[in-house]
């Protein structure tokens, strides 16, 4: 700084002599320690609006970006320690009024002693700025907590798609990643463009991956990219020749638009049929097209009666296969599978396959929302992958079977692909399911957005946006704290049967 004509060195000598030579003697240790409170209270409230604000962006090199990020961690920190030692010693308001008011003084240049007028104008200007400032200030930073206090489900429980998705890529590059983005052609509802940014950490050519990714079901990526943030904010230590691969959002489209589908309305975990034929709809998907896709904007239509009927007619779990399982034939109709492999599954089936030709053992994490008891997760598989699976990853792993569990078979599962992708690596392959509201209810809430989508003006202010995204991403914090704990404890045991 000195090189650059910054010299702190007048101020240092000014604070030093103030503090320890004129206030420390004169003043009790409590004041101390509410005065030592107070400063890095503001040092805090610094630290938080650098870090709320996201300025560290700008910082230009990774490294320096780094000593910021753990500078100001530091700092909250220390308003913590410090803070919780004065709170144990004394409680006093009186106390911290006079810690916060000498740490003003602190802020201040210009000595002040020179004569006893000089001394006194600048206690009362210090008086005058600090209770002001204090009066302003006391809400903001003794009673709204800072970042530290700031319950993790709100720093990675994304508002919307974009915000995810500069997290995720701040978050990369800050833990040493290497980010790769996908570029999609569909965009964001203000024009914006869309990708799928990859991360990817340990060996360039590993043997064996721990692949995660979130978003396949658009507006299910709440979920999913607040349990990668989590993770990138708290890396765990790979085995040698392994690497992990964190896709993030592979529908940013639905995402980005709240919809379940992408843009051309495909359900994408539908989509990846391999050599099979695009074609087909259970039969009982085409009685039921009229219930499901009304053509017509969101209405009050007895929906739930005739949801109650159609369960006692059919049962849940034939109702469930049928309505769900997937389907080739109605293209505006909700579980549209597609015509055709769509882009964001070709780009993405081409990307694993280029990049992951040395993989021998791969376990894959893809997670999803909206299936099973609300706040518990269960692991969905392919029926020919349940024997493996279940030893190694436990009860959660339920069979795919809509009589026996919340599971069910569907065709062109994204879990499919990865032996088509890599047909020379073992392949383990979850899809981790959060529940949210019952089935109807979720029924529900995917059939009045695709009215809005095609019968209504789809614009993303619509009620039904909204309790679509309450729906598969509930605002209650025991339910996304839930999400994170479990998200990390899978992640935990997908390393442990990486070797
Ligand atoms: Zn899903």
């Amino acid at each position: 700084m000195r090189a650059d004509g910054l010299s702190l060195d007048s101020f240092r000598k000014f604070v030093e002599w103030w503090s320890y030579h004129l206030l420390e003697p004169l003043t009790p240790p409590k004041l101390h320690l509410a005065t030592a409170a107070a400063i890095e209270h503001h040092n805090a409230v610094i630290a938080s609006f650098f870090l709320d604000q996201e300025l560290l962006k700008g910082v230009r090199t990774g490294e320096l970006r780094r000593l910021f990020l753990w500078h100001f961690a530091e700092e909250i920190e220390h308003k913590e320690t410090v803070f919780k030692l004065l709170q144990s010693i004394s409680r006093s308001w009186t106390l911290r009024a006079l810690g916060l008011l000498f740490s003003f003084s602190e802020l201040r240049r210009k000595p002040m002693t020179k004569t006893i007028e000089k001394f006194a104008a600048g206690m009362v200007f210090t008086l005058v700025s600090a209770s002001s400032i204090w009066l302003i200030m006391h809400r903001y930073i003794y009673q709204k907590p800072v970042e530290v206090h700031m319950k993790l489900p709100e720093k990675v429980f994304s508002p919307d798609y974009f915000t995810a998705r500069q997290r995720f890529r701040e978050i990369v590059t800050t833990a040493g990643g290497r980010l790769e983005t996908i570029p999609l052609e569909a965009n964001g509802p203000s024009g914006e463009g869309l990708g799928i940014d990859i991360a990817w950490f340990g060996a360039a050519n590993p043997r064996s991956v721990l692949l995660h990714s979130s978003g396949l079901h658009g507006v299910e990526g709440f979920a999913g990219s607040a349990i990668q943030l989590q993770l990138l904010n708290d890396l765990p230590t790979l085995p040698k020749d392994a690497a992990l691969i964190v896709a993030h959002v592979l529908n940013p489209y639905g995402m980005a638009w709240l919809r379940r589908f992408n843009e051309n309305n495909v359900d994408l975990n539908r989509n990846f049929l391999g050599d099979e034929p695009y074609a087909g709809a259970p039969d009982t998907y085409a009685n039921l097209d009229s219930f499901l896709n009304p053509q017509s904007p969101p209405t009050m239509d007895l929906y739930t009666l005739r949801a109650g009927w159609l369960v006692l007619r059919h049962g849940m779990p034939a109702l469930k296969v049928a309505v769900v399982g997937g389907q080739y034939e109605y293209p505006k109709g909700l579980f549209f599978g597609g015509k055709r492999l769509e882009e964001v599954s070709e780009k993405y089936q081409a990307f694993l396959a280029q990049r992951l030709t040395s993989v021998e053992r791969l376990v894959a994490i893809d997670v999803h929302t909206g299936i099973g008891n609300y706040r518990e997760d269960i692991l969905m598989v392919e029926p020919k992958d349940y024997a493996v699976l279940r030893p190694m990853f436990g009860e959660r792993v339920v069979p795919p079977d809509p009589e026996k569990s919340d599971s069910y078979p569907v065709r062109g599962a994204l879990n499919t692909m990865f032996a088509r992708a890599m047909p020379k690596a073992k392949v383990f392959a979850l899809t981790q399911e959060f529940g949210t509201y019952s089935a109807t209810k979720v029924l529900h809430a995917l059939r009045e957005e695709n009215r809005w989508h095609y019968y209504g003006a789809g614009t993303l202010d619509h009620p039904a946006k909204r309790i679509l995204k309450e729906t598969f991403c509930p605002q209650d914090e025991t339910w996304r704290e839930s999400v994170l704990k479990r998200g990390r404890e899978l992640l935990n045991q997908a390393l442990l049967n990486l070797q």
